[in-house]
């Protein structure tokens, strides 16, 4: 995601804007089939087949699926807004979220709905049998959701609909439990492994619709549009809803769609997504996925990431949209195709995708209006106010170790996750070396394709790379502490 930063800090500085699997896949994908239609009240009626294979370590007698949506419902405790964006969020007043789920079948069997986690986030599924490591089994979650009129991921918004984290979605398993954190409104909390996904959806004829995956067939009838897609490898699905412009290009062989709204110069908003594909494709190995799409839409953040789909907010345009593109679409290397636990180790894909876009300034000179030098001095003028700031009042952990939920706020998140965590990453890339530096980002590409990467994976691949230690470095730059900054 990428997040604005509070006019506080950055008055002085420049505008810096914020958008806000073990080694190699080996293992065969679970999957998703869902079927759901959304109807003119914005209510969806889904069902979702989940073929779970257990590619854990241990056998299993029970999976747990996220129910993202109920974040939204009325009462929620863990809501994804802060009460200082819900004027923003909800422009028409608060609305709600209402999350039924009507059946539960494994292997064809009735199955008792459980609703469990910390605030009513998770759906637990008793299997009625041992599912052994490598052994598969068939979920099925039937259930209609009424969406609400927010301006966020998920939800309708009078102009798109964003349909994200709408589905249940298994829980990743590791450390002997099911992650299963709430929907909390700082960063993207969001953890899953990759899937096959095949997807139909029918939405008002009135509707286009871009989404995560290749669209296989569209047909309309009776005043609604059916599209199918399928998407291969990919560790999340989402789709938006609107009255479209579409454009698409190609680069090298990836297909890359545009769909906006709101835009007198919709060919460079293109571009950039082409060049920053070529740029990521170059520097870090090849996009597997054979479409890539960003959207403009309404949204709280400048911009978030699903896999093969990007959502722009439509309050950035040129050069600012131009910024949010290329972050997103770094995301899709790191988050969407290296994936990381995003809860706990947020800088690990909000880092990469900050220092990324340093990397495409300095890739593309031409017809650009930051360049990677200006965007370097923009962190560090930041990071360093923010410091400055923050230590006369006795707060500033500058701590990057820490889950989403444990920072005071998302300003104080967005400065350690994406600036510093940048400021980081050039630090590593000086002491080792350029070479050596972007030899390591692309072995850790490689080995850690469709899988889900820890810090030490990327901390490995770059001490192999350039033959030295960096433990010591990475940790003085991660566990930092202000009272360090102050005395120096
Ligand atoms: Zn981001």
């Amino acid at each position: 995601m990428r997040k604005k930063l509070l006019a506080i800090v950055l008055s002085a500085a420049v505008a810096v804007s914020f958008a806000a699997c073990a080694p190699t896949h080996k293992d065969e994908d679970s999957s998703y089939t869902i079927v759901a239609s959304l109807d003119a009240d914005n209510v969806l009626t889904a069902s979702v087949t989940c073929k779970y294979v257990n590619n854990n370590d241990v056998p299993l007698d029970e999976l747990w699926f996220h129910l993202y949506p109920n974040a939204f419902r009325e009462g929620a405790k863990v809501v994804p807004i802060t009460d200082g964006e819900i004027s923003t969020a909800y422009p028409n007043g608060k609305s709600y979220s209402k999350l039924d789920i009507t059946s539960v079948t494994v292997n064809g069997a009735a199955r008792d709905i459980t609703i469990t986690g910390t605030d009513e986030n998770v759906l637990s599924v008793a299997l009625g049998k041992t599912l052994d490591p490598t052994e598969k089994i068939t979920v099925k979650i039937d259930y209609t959701l009424k969406l609400p009129n927010v301006t966020h991921r998920f939800g309708y918004n009078g102009k798109t609909v964003n349909l994200a984290n709408f589905y249940p979605i298994a829980c990743v398993y590791r450390d002997g439990a099911f992650a299963a954190d709430p929907y909390y409104s700082t960063g993207d909390p969001f953890f899953s492994e990759c899937a096959d996904y095949d997807v139909t959806l029918t939405v008002p004829e009135a509707y286009e619709g871009a989404f995560t995956g290749v669209v296989q067939n569209k047909a309309t009838a009776d005043g609604a549009t059916t599209y199918r897609v399928k998407a291969n490898d990919v560790r999340d699905f989402a789709a938006v809803f609107g009255k479209f412009e579409k454009m698409s290009g190609v680069a090298g062989t990836t297909i890359v769609n545009y769909y906006y709204y709101d835009d007198i110069e919709p060919e460079r908003a293109l571009n950039t997504a082409i060049d920053a594909v070529k740029t990521f494709d170059d520097l870090f190995g090849a996009y597997p996925y054979p479409e890539y799409t960003v959207v403009q839409t309404k949204l709280l953040a400048a911009g978030m990431e699903y896999p093969c789909l990007s959502m722009i907010s439509d309050k950035y345009k040129g050069n600012a949209a131009g910024d949010v593109i290329i972050h997103e679409t770094a995301h899709q290397w790191w988050y969407g195709v290296v994936g990381n636990d995003e809860v706990n180790n947020a800088w690990l894909d909000e880092a990469m995708a900050e220092y990324s876009t340093m990397l495409f300034y300095e890739n593309n000179t031409e017809g650009y209006a930051y360049t990677f030098n200006g965007k370097r001095a923009d962190a560090l003028s930041a990071y360093v106010l923010y410091c400055e700031t923050y230590k006369n009042n006795g707060l500033g952990d500058t701590s990057m170790t820490r889950a989403v939920n444990e920072y005071d706020d998302a300003t104080e998140y967005a400065y350690m996750t994406y600036v510093k965590g940048a400021l980081m990453l050039d630090d590593v890339r000086n002491t080792v070396g350029t070479a050596a530096f972007m030899r390591g980002l692309k072995s850790y590409y490689g080995d850690m394709k469709y899988e889900i990467a820890k810090p030490e994976n990327l901390i490995g691949a770059l001490e192999k790379s350039s033959k030295r230690k960096l433990n010591a470095l990475f940790d003085s730059w991660l566990d930092g502490n202000i009272k360090l900054y102050s005395n120096s």
